[in-house]
């Protein structure tokens, strides 16, 4: 969307580099292979490294690690070809020290540079070599003896490196890209009182190209200057802004009005047990979305089994009582069978009815559930992404349930909404309500960046007379004790998981590692009826066993991952993840959560192979302490990171080109209070700013 109203600033950040000096259709290709295309581009392309020569430091003063520029005559040269071709330079200075200079590719031209008794200047980290420090690969120039041996005076930036384009050239047109900065007037769109004293945009990006000499450069480095946070927190702004419009435009559309819940009462009445207070409230808060004319979009999080799928079934009555339709999906076939199995076992008495339709529903099975679903004489369908292929078309789509939201992405929830009766998403098309589940929860500060689109419920209450598992973490060798566990678990009526999880997750090779336990297993506890699912059964046979499983004909269920998500058998009380130290802590977390479901005291036994890294010390370590998924959130974006915490390409967040969200978390909520007033009072400036940093309106929806 090209936005004129910017004047000069929005032209010249979208010139595009070629109108650089020394800019080719070549160099062209190299930067745009890398983002690269226009002088904002450069712009914001940051230093990750600072080189400090504005000093020479001695070589007897060098430190091992700490990198430095120094300067001295050659004094040796040695060409080796051992191995490989390889040349060492010794370099002595004033200080009587010796370093190396060590390369392994060169040309004869350097090596014809390195006369004894020539003047280098390099710059390098030095590490311990076989004959004292050594720096492999320095950058360096030879100094003549006429002079030009002026030393610098700011912090040299150090670049990404791109291929094919050497480092000083990159340098170089960086610098003329930031030479043709727009005057401060024209550059900034941040009205000065949103800034808070921090710089503006013009000073911040040449502050963090051009630092000067007494530069706080340990803060540059971390990330934390001010002028970096003054560029974090625009990005941030900007992408927080697009995803409000974009729930703006959400809520230009209609939606279906469904007022009526006497269908939603009937079914709380008939549940086997009462709604705890937090359901409740989603509930009710579901219920008022739903009365709107317009699209809700509502993120319900809840850990694992908090109850969600009640919740769910309750939205679905109020679409059906209006004589309309609900979708549920769910990311595997397993964890959308047992949604099916729930659904119909609570909706079916009420006459309500239920469709199934999977990737395995084939043949004449599936025309006829399509054809169900094409006529409304399905109520609610559930299923796998199925639900959202071509040629599923319903008769009148009110609500849109998506189930652990964080295995979908974006547009996966959005392709399922645009399965609304007015199907094309355009101007006055009907869109269905949206509901969103997951048992991830995200640190708050995360949910605001991730989740802006969306309004967000929290189920933050466990159905009453579950105790917390109680969980161990016990090295493998320790096997043998768990089995005698299990044994006595079963005997006492109880059951037990055993989930195989191997790092080459390829679903072969765990399957054959599952196998192999079960088969171990068998021998190991004869009285024990012992099951296994993996990936690679097929799903009735998966299916039967879960059912069985479920209903107590088999004591111990040996499984892969597969059943990380939503199974749900409140009798199994003991849960034993092996190579638990391979896994992240919100799988660990998931699969912890499938005991813990009934009124037993359940146990978690987490197998580790010895020795332990730091990392998974820590993640043990952790679901020892708490069986608090918020907390568990906080501590995995902590040892982890935003980007693999949320699956980058899943939200269609992290495409920051400087903001970190671990790193610049804290300015989430700053970043919040800003957009909210921008886009009361200058919503115009908030265009503009998207403009800058987002681009199009859907950059971020096409990760
Ligand atoms: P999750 O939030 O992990 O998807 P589920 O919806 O699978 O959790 O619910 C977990 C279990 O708790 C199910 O057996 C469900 O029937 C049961 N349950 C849900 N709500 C309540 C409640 N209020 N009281 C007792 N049991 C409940
Ligand atoms: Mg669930």
């Amino acid at each position: 969307m090209p936005i004129r109203k910017g004047g000069v600033s929005v032209d010249l950040q979208q010139q595009p580099i070629s109108a650089l000096k020394g800019v080719g259709p070549r160099v062209a290709e190299k930067l745009a292979a890398r983002g690269l295309a226009t002088l904002q581009d450069l712009w914001l392309q940051l230093p990750r490294q600072y080189e400090d020569r504005t000093a020479i430091t001695p070589i007897r003063l060098l430190q091992p690690g700490v990198a430095a520029q120094v300067e001295g005559r050659v004094e040796a040269v040695e060409r080796g070809f051992r191995y490989r071709p390889m040349l060492r330079v010794a370099v002595g200075d004033d200080s009587h020290g010796t370093l190396v200079l060590r390369f392994f590719h060169f040309r004869a031209a350097q090596v014809a540079q390195f006369q004894v008794g020539a003047r280098v200047r390099c710059y390098g980290t030095p590490r311990p070599g076989q004959h004292g420090l050594e720096i492999v690969h320095p950058s360096y120039r030879m100094i003549d003896e006429a002079g030009d041996d002026a030393l610098g005076t700011s912090l040299d930036p150090v670049y990404p490196a791109i291929e094919g384009l050497g480092p000083v050239s990159l340098r170089r047109l960086i610098g003329q890209a930031l030479d043709r900065l727009p005057d401060e007037a024209a550059l900034e769109l941040l009205p000065r009182e949103l800034r808070d004293g921090l710089p503006s945009l013009r000073e911040a990006l040449l502050t963090v190209h051009r630092p000067p000499q007494d530069a706080d450069v340990a803060s540059l480095l971390a990330g934390r200057h001010p002028a970096q946070r003054r560029l974090a927190i625009e990005e941030l702004l900007a992408h927080h802004l697009s995803l409000r419009r974009q729930r703006i435009a959400q809520q230009a559309h209609a939606a279906p009005v469904l007022r009526k819940t006497a269908l939603a009462d009937k079914l709380r009445k008939r549940l086997p047990f009462a709604l705890t207070g937090a359901q409740q409230r989603v509930f009710e808060q579901i219920r008022a979305d739903l009365g709107k004319p317009h699209p809700m979009l509502r993120l319900v999080q809840g850990d694992v089994g908090s109850g969600k799928t009640v919740v769910a079934a309750l939205a679905a009555m109020c679409a059906v009582e209006a004589g309309q339709q609900a979708a549920l999906m769910a990311p595997t076939e397993l964890l959308a069978e047992q949604h099916l199995h729930n659904l119909r076992g609570w909706l079916e008495p009420l006459g309500v009815r239920v469709a199934w339709l999977a990737g395995k529903v084939t043949g004449k099975a599936r025309a006829k559930v399509l054809e169900d679903v094409a006529s409304g004489q399905a109520q609610v369908v559930v299923g796998t992404h199925a639900l959202m292929q071509e040629g599923v078309a319903f008769h009148d789509l009110a609500l849109a349930i998506v189930d652990e939201q964080h295995r979908f992405g974006v547009h996966q929830r959005l392709a399922l909404r645009d399965k609304g009766s007015g199907g094309s998403g355009n101007g006055d098309a009907i869109v269905p309500h949206q509901l969103v589940m997951t048992a991830t929860p995200i640190p708050r500060t995360l949910a605001m960046a991730a989740y802006a689109d969306l309004d967000v419920s929290a189920i933050d209450e466990l159905p009453p007379g579950r105790t917390p598992v109680q969980t161990v973490a016990l090295s493998a060798e320790r096997r043998p004790e768990l089995v005698e566990r299990i044994r006595k678990a079963c005997a006492e009526g109880r059951q037990a998981y055993w989930v195989c999880t191997l790092i080459d997750d390829s679903d072969e090779v765990v399957a054959q590692a599952a196998q192999s336990t079960y088969e171990d297993l068998c021998k190991r506890l004869p009285e024990v009826r012992i099951g296994l699912v993996h990936g690679r059964m097929k799903a009735a046979e998966k299916q039967a066993t879960m059912r069985a499983f479920k209903d107590g004909e088999i004591g111990l269920l040996v499984a892969t991952t597969v059943i990380e998500v939503g199974v749900d058998v409140p009798n199994a009380s003991l849960m034993i993840i092996e190579n638990a130290e391979r896994l992240g802590l919100a799988q660990l977390h998931q699969l912890r959560g499938r005991v813990g479901r009934g009124s037993a005291a359940s146990s978690c036994v987490l197998l580790y192979q010895a020795p332990l890294s730091q990392m998974a010390r820590q993640r043990l370590e952790t679901m020892r302490e708490t069986n608090d998924g918020f907390v568990i959130a906080e501590k995995d974006l902590e040892l982890r990171g935003p980007g693999e915490l949320l699956g980058t390409r899943q939200t269609g967040l992290a495409q920051f080109r400087v903001a970190d969200l671990s790193r610049d978390a804290d300015l989430l909520p700053q970043v919040h209070e800003m957009g909210e007033r921008l886009l009361r009072e200058s919503p115009e400036l908030a265009e503009r700013i998207v403009a800058r940093w987002v681009g199009g309106a859907v950059r971020f929806a096409a990760a």
